[in-house]
Parts: C-alpha cells; sequence; structure tokens
C-alpha cells in the first residue's frame, strides 16, 4: 500500500505541498543573457499573428454574437413585445415598448407586437439572459462580433437592425396571420399523421 503520510523534515516539522517546494535552480547567465535567450527562443516558435480583418476569424458555434429579432415561417414578427428581455439584462442595455395588433395592422401572432426594440451595445456584456428569458424564441444571437464604431449613437441598433432578413416564402408585416386562426397554431405543432403517437409539443425554432 502507498504511504501518504506527509514527509517530516528535520525538528518533526510537516512539509507543505506545493508552499514548501524546492526554489528553482539559479541560471549561470547574467539577467541580460537570460533576457535575450528568451527573446531568441521565440524565433523558433509557431507564429499565431491573426490576419483580422484580412482574413476573419471562425466563431465557435454558439459564439454569443450580435442579436437577431426572429420570424415565423409567414414573415410575421416572433416578438410580442412583453419586455422580459429587458428585466433580464442586467445590464439595462434593451428598449423595448410594445404595441398592440389589430386586424387591419398585424405584425405578430396574438394581441401585442414589440413596436419599438432597441439593444445599446455600449452595454451589452453578451451574457445571453435575455434570449433565455424570450418566451417565443424571438430573440437569439449570431455569430457577428463585428460591433465596433467611431460614435456612440450607432451603438444603439434598433428594431430595422436586429430583425431577420424575410426568406423566401415570407412576406413583410403587416398582414393577417397564415399560419391559422389562432396564435396557438404558430407555437403548437399539430399531431403526425403518420406518427399519431409522436407527443405535440410547443415549437421551439
Ligand atoms: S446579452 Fe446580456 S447584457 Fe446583452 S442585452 Fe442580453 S441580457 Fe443584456
Ligand atoms: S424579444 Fe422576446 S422577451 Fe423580448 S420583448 Fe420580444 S418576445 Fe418579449
Amino acid at each position: 500500500m502507498t504511504d501518504t503520510t506527509p514527509a517530516r523534515r528535520s525538528g518533526g516539522e510537516v512539509a507543505r505541498p506545493g508552499r514548501d517546494a524546492k526554489p528553482p535552480r539559479r541560471s549561470v547567465l547574467p539577467a541580460p543573457g537570460q533576457g535575450f535567450g528568451l527573446t531568441f527562443a521565440q524565433m523558433f516558435k509557431k507564429v499565431t499573428t491573426e490576419e483580422y480583418p484580412f482574413e476573419p476569424k471562425v466563431t465557435k458555434p454558439r459564439y454569443h454574437g450580435r442579436h437577431v429579432l426572429n420570424r415565423h415561417p409567414d414573415g410575421l414578427e416572433k416578438c410580442v413585445g412583453c419586455e422580459l428581455c429587458a428585466w433580464a439584462c442586467p445590464a439595462d442595455a434593451i428598449y423595448v415598448e410594445g404595441g398592440d395588433n389589430t386586424e387591419d395592422e398585424r405584425y405578430s401572432p396574438g394581441e401585442r407586437y414589440g413596436r419599438v426594440y432597441q439593444i445599446n451595445y455600449l452595454r451589452c456584456i453578451f451574457c445571453g439572459l435575455c434570449i433565455e428569458a424570450c418566451p417565443t424564441r424571438s430573440l437569439t444571437m449570431s455569430n457577428d462580433f463585428e460591433l465596433a464604431d467611431d460614435n456612440r449613437r450607432d451603438l444603439i441598433y434598433t428594431k430595422e437592425q436586429l430583425m431577420a432578413p424575410l426568406l423566401p416564402g415570407m412576406e413583410a408585416p403587416p398582414h393577417p396571420m397564415r399560419l391559422g386562426d389562432d396564435e396557438k397554431d404558430y407555437y403548437v405543432r399539430t399531431p403526425n399523421p403518420a406518427n399519431p403517437a409522436e407527443p405535440v409539443v410547443g415549437e421551439k425554432v
């Protein structure tokens, strides 16, 4: 069996691992020689210079970058103006004002939509708490990290800058609900006829 008893030094004192380690051996070179030796050794190491912006860096897939306000497949906005993202933000970076949808002017399924939406990138710390708080998965984060600018005003992004682009088959709001008569039709999948046993769960896209 291995002896795990701490080593004892002369006089019965117990040696403490780490704190009582032996001091490093002194170099025979004078201090300037040691310094230049370190510099000289670097010349033979692999260069890790990033050629940004000529070669843009590829981020990890789940990198927290600029936010996106997403749309439903028919183009209506997923944001319902609930302000939960703004309340969750520890940096007070989000400003939301909700508005009422009407049958003549509808921007999202349901009663409300995000009439004003702003994110202040001078404050944002990219923690992702806002996207965790969003109940409709309207707010997500992209991998875009190029957010520098030369003035403060342009770093407050507006709803128009944050909205996801319209994909083929989408229609620019305002327009009526195209995916059903009720807002639940946008969030709850209907049973799969090919597999009726498959559970019907809330949409998370
Ligand atoms: S990522 Fe964090 S700091 Fe930035 S807006 Fe969201 S909650 Fe606020
Ligand atoms: S982005 Fe999400 S949490 Fe924020 S106001 Fe819109 S629906 Fe609510």
